[in-house]
């Protein structure tokens, strides 16, 4: 029987959500691929794209490879190309490369810059909506900056230091903000003052932040213009130089880097597509997402436009909540439509806007009631932003989001500002290293051999001080010694008694250990064992040998030592000393510097596969 075939066009949020839920449903299903077409070989992270733009992370930190994506959807085929048409009488999309027939299709090929035809834009002006522009700007802001440094003619060098976005809704105030928090560094790198730097914000309208409300618009306005940056409201950009800017009002302002975010129409490639067109060549949806006029199409993310009934009928918003939300209604109504169900209506859920200004203020507005702003509102935006990448089932890039938003970030510009993430020298943990991983080997060689006087745990002798495992006739319980009275503290002080974390084990370790060791037979190949686990970690340790594992299990046998009534608070500092070791300490004169660079890249291999730059049609898993 010949494959249905599902193509989406587009891996953006909207993309990736519908292939998401599609590639779940047809796990089981061998008669059903899905074909996902993008120009890309990853997905964009749209909404970080300014922070690329200005310096604040690597451009790699939002290219999200989609074979790390759909490694395990064996169901997905990834293919890298540019659609050129879409044939909904003969069922074919058209790339550069090839032709896909398609038994259902859904397009979520988002939106471009709308310049209004401002005479200039296009030529003079950056735009910011994809990859390449992001890196493109960041390239220009550079050298413009660097040229200024060498630049004796002052108002030429004031044109080159200045810099303006045009549009003042979420994107643009980003973008704003993360210029702004740029100028030290550039400045810094370039041995030029920070005050040349000239930084506006030019709304035609009369307010900021028109997706919020009056409260967050204002806050931002306060925000920004603390930080230096000129706003002009109700005047916008008329005209666009090589070297200036003209507003509506005739002012003109010399630069040589203006930033156009004044709005958003529908991508120009599905023009000819044969499906009715709404605002700003918006594709026309129904309420299950099917295109107007196309059998068999549906539609997902910025690229739809369908007037919501419960919102008194404006337009679903260009956002990511709409599009991982439309995306699933496209995607529930193809397996709908395939298995003969009942088509479901799209109902959204918005639960807000949060809008960054640089790295370490925010302002959002949520549920139509909560209003936060500064450390706050950007901790629920890094939140959130962590929570798609569960969403969307990948652990890989939750793990990359934090290190690139928190450790490995440069000049403080997050929440945590510089209390996360500091360019250091692992080489100062070594003695450190060598000291912890020496303090385990000679306690597992003591056990083995019974060294200094002490009993080898490596006899027919259970060494364990459990009741439930001593010998009843050897008497060991007899006779208690007096003691002295145990003080608490977290060095060993002579003549004091150390204090026992736990003097007896709590109740329901106890039921775990009498499971694990109910007689001595097993108890005498338990301490053997972790004999040798406690020689192993000394030597892993000392020679930086999967140290972040060997110093995590350390702080696992304290946690268990501790419980079983087997450990002093006098030794507690082996924890914060495992935990500094993990910190790459084995890379330091150590075998992990050999060791991990090519356990990940054959691992990595393994999991998801080979990690191209284009990904040719034909699924290889
Ligand atoms: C700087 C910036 C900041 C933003 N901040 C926020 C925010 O904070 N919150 C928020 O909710 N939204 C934000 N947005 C908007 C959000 O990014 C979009 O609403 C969202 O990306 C739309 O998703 P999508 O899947 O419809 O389109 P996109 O994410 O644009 O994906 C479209 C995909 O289609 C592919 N494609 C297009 N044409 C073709 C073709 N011819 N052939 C092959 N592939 C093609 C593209 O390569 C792309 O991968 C921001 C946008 C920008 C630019």
């Amino acid at each position: 029987m010949a494959k249905t075939n599902i193509v989406v066009i587009g891996a953006g949020f909207a993309g990736v959500a519908a292939t998401k839920k599609l590639a779940k449903h047809f796990k089981k299903n061998n008669d059903v691929l899905i074909t996902l077409i993008d120009r890309h070989s990853y997905q964009t992270y749209m909404t970080e794209l300014h922070e690329v733009a200005a310096g604040r992370v690597e451009p790699d930190a939002i290219q999200y490879d989609l074979q790390r994506l759909f490694n395990r959807n064996k169901n997905v085929d990834i293919v890298t190309d540019e659609v050129k048409h879409v044939n909904h009488e003969s069922k074919e999309v058209t790339t550069v490369n090839t032709v896909f027939h398609y038994d259902y299709l859904i397009v979520a090929m988002g939106g471009e810059p709308n310049t209004f035809n401002v005479p200039g834009v296009d030529e003079n002006g950056f735009t910011l909506w994809s990859w390449e522009d992001a890196n493109t700007l960041r390239r220009h802001i550079k050298d413009t900056v660097e040229a200024a440094a060498i630049e004796h003619d002052v108002e030429k060098r004031k044109a080159m230091l200045t810099m303006v976005v045009s549009g003042a809704g979420f994107t643009g105030v980003e973008m704003i903000g993360d210029l702004m928090e740029w100028k030290d560094r550039l400045a810094k790198d370039n041995k030029l003052d920070p005050n040349e730097f000239s930084f506006y914000l030019v709304e035609a309208a009369p307010i900021i932040l028109g997706v919020v409300t009056e409260k967050e618009s204002s806050k931002a306005e306060r925000y920004l213009n603390k930080n230096g940056v000129k706003i002009i409201k109700g005047n916008g950009v008329a005209k666009v130089e090589e070297d200036s800017i003209e507003l509506s009002d005739g002012t003109i302002i010399p630069t040589h880097t203006l930033i156009w975010t004044a709005g958003v129409k529908a991508n120009t490639d599905t023009e000819d597509y044969g499906i009715e067109k709404g605002r700003a060549g918006r594709l026309v949806a129904n309420q299950y997402m099917e295109a107007q006029g196309a059998k068999d199409v549906y539609l997902a993310g910025d690229i739809v436009y369908y007037e919501e009934p419960d919102k008194d009928n404006r337009p679903t918003p260009q956002i990511v909540q709409n599009a991982e939300q439309t995306g699933h209604t496209a995607a529930a109504n193809i397996i709908a439509a395939y298995e003969g169900k009942e088509k479901v209506p799209h109902k959204s859920n918005y639960q807000g806007f949060m809008i960054s200004i640089g790295s370490r203020y925010g302002v959002a507005y949520l549920m139509d009631k909560i209003h936060l702003s500064g450390f706050i509102a950007m901790a629920v935006k890094h939140l959130i932003n962590l929570f798609y990448f569960l969403s969307i089932g990948s652990v890989y890039y939750f793990v990359q989001y934090i290190h690139h938003e928190f450790f490995h970030i440069r000049d403080g510009r997050n929440i945590f500002r510089k209390h996360l993430s500091r360019y250091g020298n692992v080489l100062w943990a070594l003695p450190l290293r060598l000291y912890y991983g020496s303090m385990w080997l000679i306690e597992g060689l003591k056990k083995l051999f019974g060294l200094f006087g002490t009993t080898s745990w490596f006899g027919n002798e259970v060494t364990l001080p459990f009741s439930w495992l001593q010998d009843p006739t050897s008497g060991a319980t007899e006779a208690v010694e007096e003691v002295a009275k145990p003080v608490f503290g977290l060095n060993y002080v002579y003549g004091e008694e150390p204090m026992m974390v736990f003097k007896e084990m709590p109740g329901w370790f106890e039921s775990i250990m009498k499971f694990m060791l109910p007689n001595q037979d097993v108890a005498l190949f338990f301490q053997k064992f972790m004999t040798l686990v406690e020689v192993a970690i000394g030597l892993a340790i000392i020679f930086g040998l999967f140290t972040w594992l060997a110093n995590a299990a350390t702080v696992a046998l304290v946690v268990s030592f501790s419980l079983s009534g087997m450990f002093y608070w006098v030794n507690m500092w082996f924890v914060p000393v495992a935990i500094a070791l993990m910190n790459g300490s084995g890379r330091a004169v150590g075998l992990d510097y050999y060791v991990m660079p090519w356990l990940q890249k054959k691992l990595g291999k393994w999991w998801y596969g080979d990690i191209k730059s284009i990904y040719e049609p034909g699924i290889e898993k």
